[in-house]
This record gives structure tokens, C-alpha cells and sequence, in this order.
């Protein structure tokens, strides 16, 4: 696949790439004013949760506190959001990443089920949920067969002391030295971070429910710091929002936070050939347009899922603008299992039937709310 006339991040001249197509037949097309990027690697979402709206009534001190009252005053809300099969609410949390040029997703929670067919979806890990939501923490945590896996949990999520606390308590049991990824770490110290791999960082989730975030100037020289977005249940499902969110806090340079959805992601959770432009290779591949008069990382970080006009994974085209759609034409691409959508006022053709399963959901749920 030739896609022509790119720019690259921190390269001065715009590039034709050579990406080795999966299916597909030989396929050349040109951009004007174009980016082209890695797909993006979402390190925390849960898949079945993003039909969740938001929700939360006030700060919260803990994700307990959160969690008993969500269960009380949006009990019918809930309600409505889990008569949905949970097959279909994962297609769409699917969908949700996809359609932000996310093409590898690290799913928490419990096992799913999940279709490859999009984007990739990684569970590899161990998850477990927190300290005080997971019953039988220490035993999983100690299990004989598991000291080499990695473990991913919910940890110091909140502003209590007791938050705090949880962390040394996981740090203490973890006698074996297991993997931790921690999530969230909104109570974390720098000294706590080095007894962790990683931290996936939510910026938005936790500024939503806690009015605040984990210390990530300090915690990133202890720790590495990849990035999440968590569950429409507590965060913007755009991604691109949620980085510009971060950025804004000026905690860390732009190329050192664009590592953490890229690069960094790639290397933590073994996703091979992802996080960077690798030409010749089936790559996840994402090609934006520039917004207007923007230069350099601001072009990076000023993206909007209506500015995406092409979603490669795994070689593959799985989202383009409708402003592609003659030449995919001339060079005979099969557009008999695409389907258009508008995202902001722009056409996206997605691949299968993404209108035909939010009709679906709506016959479960005929006030869903998608984007
Ligand atoms: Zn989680």
C-alpha cells in the first residue's frame, strides 16, 4: 500500500510510506496536508462499561464512596445501561476506540470474549479490580503458577488516607516481587512508584470524580507512566480530548506524553510492531489531516476524531473519510462491508455494520447515548 505525500512528527518533509497491506490488493492513495501516526494504544478501558454515561453527583474521596453512591442515585441509569447484552455493549466500546484511531486496547476487568477483527484487544495481564473491590486479592496476587505475570489493578484511587494505605498494603503482600501495573495512583508517592512496573495514567476519569490526579512529574522518575482513558463511565470517550487535557497540565513534554499512547504502551504490554511508524510491516497506522495552520506536536495533539481520514490495523483499512471514497474506488477497494456514519459533520465509512448495531442497542435501550 503506497499512501503519499505524509508528514511525520519532528521530520521536515512531507513522505510517501510503504505499508504492507493485509488483504488487501495493491492500493495507492494521496493525502494534501496530512499526519501521519501510530496507532494508538489505550492502556485502560473497560469495554463493556462505554455505554455508560458519566456518572458521579460530587468529588468523591474514594472509589468506594464513588461506587455506593452511583449505585443509589443512578440505579435505574445502570439499570438500563446492563439490559444491554454485554456483547453488544463490547462491540461498541470497541467501536468508541476505532473510531478515535485507537487500534490496541488493554481491556480491565474480567475476561471477555472479544472479537480481533477492528482492533486488538490485549488481556494478557492479570487483572484484578482494587484492593477493596477484588475478594481474594492476597491469594491471587501470591498465586504459586502467576509470579511472573503481570498484574493490573486499580490502585490509591482517590484522596483519602485510606486510599493511601492500600498502596503500601498491595506493596507489602507482593513478597514475590510480581509485575504491578497500578491504575490510576491519584495517592501514590514517588517512593511507592518504584515498587510498581507502571502507572497507567487517566487524567480525565480521575479529575472527574476526585478533582484531581496522580503526581506524575514525581511518580514518572520511579515508574513508568503509560496512558488510559478508562470507561465512558468517568471520561470523555475521545482520547484525542483527554490528551490535550494532559497536556495542558505541562507535567511532562509533549514527546514524553505521546510515548505513553505509542511507544512506551507498545514496549510495556509486548505489542510488537506497534507505537511507531514501521514501514514494509502490516502496521497500525493512523492518517489525520492537519488542523488548520497548526505546526510541529500542536498538529499532533490538535487532532479530532472528524479529522481522521484513515485507520490502518494490522495493514488493514478499517475507517476512512468519505473524502477518500473515489479513490479507494478507482483502485477497486471493496467497500461491501463498510458503512458510513458522521462524526461532527463528517462522513466516516467504518468497517461493518456500526449503524446496525447502535439500532440494535436502542432496542434495548432507546435512550443510549453514543458519542
Ligand atoms: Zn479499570
Amino acid at each position: 500500500m503506497q499512501l503519499r505525500n505524509l508528514h511525520i512528527v519532528e521530520q521536515e518533509a512531507a513522505k510517501d510510506l510503504h505499508i504492507a497491506g493485509g488483504r488487501s490488493a495493491p492500493i495507492s492513495l494521496s493525502f494534501e496536508n496530512a499526519i501521519a501516526l501510530p496507532g494508538l494504544i489505550n492502556s485502560h478501558d473497560h469495554l463493556d462499561f462505554d455505554l455508560f454515561p458519566r456518572l458521579g453527583n460530587r468529588t468523591y474521596g474514594s472509589y468506594t464512596e464513588w461506587g455506593s453512591d452511583i449505585h443509589q442515585a443512578d440505579k435505574e441509569n445502570i439499570a438500563n445501561v446492563l439490559r444491554i447484552p454485554r456483547e453488544l455493549r463490547i462491540r461498541w466500546g470497541i467501536y468508541k476506540n476505532l473510531l478515535a484511531g485507537v487500534t490496541s486496547v488493554i481491556h480491565h476487568g474480567s475476561y471477555l470474549d472479544t472479537p480481533q477483527d477492528l482492533i486488538s484487544i490485549t488481556q494478557t495481564a492479570e487483572s484484578l479490580h482494587s484492593i477493596s473491590g477484588e475478594k481474594g486479592w492476597r491469594r491471587k496476587l501470591l498465586h504459586p503458577f502467576r509470579r511472573q505475570r503481570q498484574l493490573v489493578i486499580h490502585i490509591g484511587e482517590g484522596t483519602t488516607p485510606a486510599c493511601a494505605k492500600e498502596i503500601s498494603q498491595l506493596i507489602r503482600w507482593n513478597v514475590f516481587r510480581r509485575p504491578l501495573i497500578g491504575i490510576h495512583g491519584i495517592a501514590m508517592t514517588e517512593e511507592q512508584a518504584a515498587a510498581f512496573k507502571a502507572l497507567v495514567w487517566c487524567p480525565d476519569s480521575n479529575f472527574f470524580l476526585y478533582g484531581k490526579t496522580a503526581d506524575i512529574q514525581q511518580l514518572r522518575r520511579r515508574t513508568k507512566i503509560v496512558f488510559g482513558t478508562d470507561s465512558t463511565l468517568t471520561a470523555s470517550w475521545d482520547i484525542w480530548q483527554q490528551l490535550r487535557l494532559a497536556r495542558q497540565l505541562k507535567v511532562v513534554d509533549d514527546a514524553a506524553l505521546w510515548d505513553m499512547v505509542t511507544a512506551g504502551p507498545a514496549r510495556l504490554w509486548g505489542l510488537d510492531g506497534c507505537g511507531e511508524i514501521s514501514e514494509d510491516r502490516t502496521a497500525d497506522l493512523v492518517i489525520a489531516a492537519v488542523p488548520p495552520g497548526a505546526t510541529g506536536w500542536n498538529a499532533v495533539f490538535g487532532v479530532k476524531p472528524r479529522d481522521i481520514l484513515l485507520v490502518l490495523h494490522q495493514g488493514n483499512i478499517r475507517l476512512f473519510d468519505g473524502s477518500l471514497h473515489d479513490q479507494l474506488i478507482k483502485n477497486a477497494w471493496p467497500m461491501d462491508n463498510f458503512f458510513p456514519i458522521a462524526i461532527d459533520g463528517k462522513i466516516k465509512h467504518i468497517q461493518g455494520d456500526l449503524p446496525g448495531l447502535m439500532r440494535e442497542i436502542q432496542t434495548y435501550h432507546p435512550d443510549a447515548s453514543f458519542i
